[in-house]
């Protein structure tokens, strides 16, 4: 039993992180008299991308489509704070991402005002791609050789590990070896909840559409850890850091990739291409210092990508 947090405090909370109307009201500068200012992207010092005139690529059914639409359509999260972001107030998307999301259709032709996102779950990434729902996606999205089977990736162009989040005071998990029993909690669909589901059996796993669903049950005590990707759960936890904390080793690696309709090879090609462009520029470190090096990671190198 937590006697520090009210019940009624710790849902206003919950729903606030939930919101993430948190994080626009302290953007805005209507935090709590005496909070620190919030840590989160600066519009300022994003890169802005060159868009290039992609004309030259030729033979990608997704990209002629969307020329002829006239804009792209990207998949994302937006409830992933540092990564994929959305403003629910004026529904702007951002993060580290939501950045190699712009970067990559500048390389295509589109600016950023040609480029539309469309949230979608991690369980429903696979359906979104196959379905013409989204021209690529950008969230967190591990490459693996299952989903390989049914989509194309890009990448990686980031390596995460999969970790856990728990209450600031629980002195109970230190890492998977302790869930023996536990309430866990992750979004269906995706690797992490994979991963306890077959190496730690006995563990209470439930599964929610979001992380921030997930994180709003930890904060409120109906589950006692979520686990997915360290990205996402640091992110969490520097929103509320008297309430949360990061715990543990990691103990798998996710490749994130770029998501594309599996049969475009063209597409995917020059997606590789132009991460190779911009991470060769230094788009894709300042995009990193600005966006998810705000929740205490430092830029890694890039990852080497993989084409296939
Ligand atoms: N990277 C993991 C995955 O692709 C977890 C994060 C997510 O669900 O987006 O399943």
């Amino acid at each position: 039993m937590n006697r520090t947090r009210t019940p009624s405090r710790a849902r206003a909370l919950a729903a606030a992180l939930l919101a993430t109307s948190l994080v626009a009201a302290l953007a805005a500068g209507c935090g709590k008299a005496g909070t620190p200012p919030p840590k989160g992207p600066q519009p300022s010092a994003l890169p802005t991308y060159q868009v290039q005139d992609a004309a030259r690529i030729t033979g990608s059914s997704t990209l002629d489509a969307a020329r002829s639409r006239g804009h792209l359509v990207v998949g994302a999260k937006e409830d992933q704070p540092y990564l994929g972001q959305k403003n629910p107030a004026t529904g702007v998307y951002s993060g580290f991402d939501i950045e190699i999301a712009k970067m990559l259709a500048a390389s295509l032709g589109f600016p950023p005002d040609k480029v539309q996102f469309r949230t979608i779950a991690s369980a429903n990434r696979e359906t979104a791609l196959q379905n013409g729902q989204v021209d690529y996606y950008v969230g967190t999205y591990t490459i693996n050789d299952n989903r390989k089977k049914l989509v194309g990736f890009a990448g990686p162009y980031f390596v995460a590990g999969q970790s856990l989040l728990v209450r600031k005071n629980d002195k109970a998990i230190h890492g998977p070896q302790d869930l023996n029993g536990k309430k866990v909690c992750s979004a269906a669909g995706s690797t992490p909840y994979q991963r306890i589901k077959s190496t730690y059996p006995e563990a209470h796993l439930i599964g929610y559409d979001t992380y921030s669903a997930c994180v709003d049950n930890l904060i409120t005590d109906q589950v006692d850890a979520v686990t997915t990707d360290n990205a996402i759960l640091l992110g969490y936890a520097a929103k509320a850091p008297d309430e949360l904390k990061v715990v543990g080793p990691l103990f798998s690696s996710e490749p994130y990739g770029v998501g594309t309709p599996k049969n475009d090879t063209v597409l995917r090609g020059a997606l590789n291409d132009a991460l190779a462009a911009h991470e060769q520029n230094g788009d894709w470190k300042k995009a990193f210092d600005a966006t998810l090096g705000l929740s205490g990671e430092p830029a890694p190198n890039p990852p080497q990508i993989n084409r296939y």
